[in-house]
């Protein structure tokens, strides 16, 4: 099935490669071949310079999260780890399904092992014995790989009560979605995972105070906990010295669409979008770029200087999101490309709020009626669609309605879209 499909990793076995290093030359079903790759170094370490430490140095380290909203995971890991109330937990969002972003899959199929060791770090640092692994359920190659680590694991002791004998205790517990791109959202996730409805619930609290099961919670992408691994390895400050001063480390790309090696590439921080295209393999005739995923927005190919940072691309007005990099040759029909995303956000509202749940309608068939048509002739939809996008934008519970309207906005607005 095209799940089981392996991805493309057009860098392997390129020197330099901090995330993807052990991908392709791991066995990702051998506790021990992890080992002779380094695996279980970080934890190590973690467990010499104990949890302050290990929180310190993920601050000084700069990694903000990499599922997209880059929120400093020392900040979160400090606030969890601070709060009197008992337990603890942790969680690791591994519900990927931004379109086109397929990069925490290449992790977990590649190194599964990496992530049950940065799960355990995680949960040293921030007091929690329990960690909960919430895997996109579409994942099945992932699924078996994640649930043999953890198994070996347990039967090694490094998932135990008496971890490594260091007298801390830690298990993982998997936990499979069900296809609900809302169930990404971290606290649908919680509800999820607890036996309700996938519905985002208001924040504040934040899970680090009122999280899973009502208690302190860090919740942390595949990719995000993968990098803690380098950084106590390598040590926060020569992990600063990769990427930029504001966007530390290494970052992960999907690049797929209209090139000619699509794939999850590696890149620090810093690197331009026209760099990574190039390597990739642009076309010619570029059209646009689909930066950030559908929550994402379009930039034109002569924008293409825009740094790969979450400063840089907030400076020219887009966003980084969680590295979605999707392009567009000028043979692709744009318009058809803006409805199917507004099919995606009608599809995948849980509808538990009304600007999101009749926007994203409104929103579909707006474009459904312009299709084909420019100029004044869509001038009456384009400014229904704006408000439309205000009012989501403005009054939607969580981030799925906020952003539902980004990508049209910015195809109108960057792209010229039905001019
Ligand atoms: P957010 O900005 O609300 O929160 C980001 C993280 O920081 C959360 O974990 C939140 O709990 C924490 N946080 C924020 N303020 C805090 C505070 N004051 N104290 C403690 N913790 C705090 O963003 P979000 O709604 O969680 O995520 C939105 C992002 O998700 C978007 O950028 C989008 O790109 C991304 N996304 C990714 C995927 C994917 O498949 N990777 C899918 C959908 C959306
Ligand atoms: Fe649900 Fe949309 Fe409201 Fe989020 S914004 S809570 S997805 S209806």
């Amino acid at each position: 099935s095209p799940a089981e499909a392996p991805l493309a990793l057009p860098q392997a076995g390129q020197d330099g490669l901090i995330l993807l290093r052990r991908i392709g030359s791991v066995d990702p079903e051998s506790l021990d071949d992890y080992r002779t790759h380094g695996g279980y170094t970080a934890l190590r370490r973690a467990f010499a310079i104990g949890p302050a430490e290990v929180i310190r140095e993920v601050t000084e380290s700069g990694l903000v999260g990499r599922g997209g909203a880059a929120f400093p995971t020392g900040r979160k890991w400090q606030a969890t780890a601070a709060r009197p109330e008992q337990p603890h937990h942790v969680v690791c969002n591994a519900d990927e399904s931004e379109p086109g972003t397929f990069k925490d899959r290449v992790l977990m199929e590649g190194d599964p092992y990496a992530l049950v060791e940065a799960m355990t770090v995680a949960g040293f640092a921030v007091g929690a014995h329990r960690g909960y692994l919430y895997l996109r359920g579409e994942y099945p190659l992932a699924l078996r790989r994640l649930e043999h680590a953890v198994a070996q694991a347990r039967a090694r002791g490094l998932l135990s009560d008496d971890v490594l004998g260091q007298g801390y205790a830690f298990d993982i517990e998997i936990r499979r979605g069900a296809g609900a791109y809302i169930c990404g959202e971290e606290t649908a996730l919680f509800n999820s995972i607890e036996g309700y409805r996938g519905e985002p619930r208001s924040k504040p609290p934040f899970p680090v105070e009122k999280g899973l099961f009502g208690k302190p919670t860090a919740e942390n992408n595949v990719e995000t906990l993968v990098n803690v691994l380098p950084i106590l390895t390598l040590g926060a400050a020569a992990y600063t010295a990769i990427g930029t001063e504001k966007s530390t480390g290494p970052k992960l790309f999907c690049v797929s669409g209209s090139v000619a090696r699509p794939g999850v590439y590696e890149l620090p921080f810093g690197a331009t979008l026209g760099e990574l295209l190039a390597l990739a393999g642009r076309p010619d005739n570029l059209r646009a770029v689909l930066l950030g995923g559908a929550a994402g927005g379009f930039v034109r190919p002569d924008e293409l200087d825009i740094p790969l940072t979450f400063e840089g691309t907030r400076e020219a007005g887009t966003t980084l999101g969680s590295g979605v990099v999707l392009a567009f040759d000028d043979t692709v029909p744009l318009p058809r490309v803006l409805l199917r995303i507004a099919e995606f956000f009608r599809d995948e509202s849980c509808g538990q709020c009304v600007p999101c749940r009749v926007g994203t309608v409104r929103q579909e068939e707006a474009l459904h009626r312009i299709l084909g048509r420019t100029g004044a002739d869509a001038a009456d939809d384009i400014a229904l669609l704006r408000d439309v996008g205000r009012a989501m934008r403005d009054a939607s519970i969580c981030g799925l309605g906020q952003t539902a309207w980004n990508a049209v906005e910015s195809a109108i607005d960057r792209l010229g879209a039905y001019e």
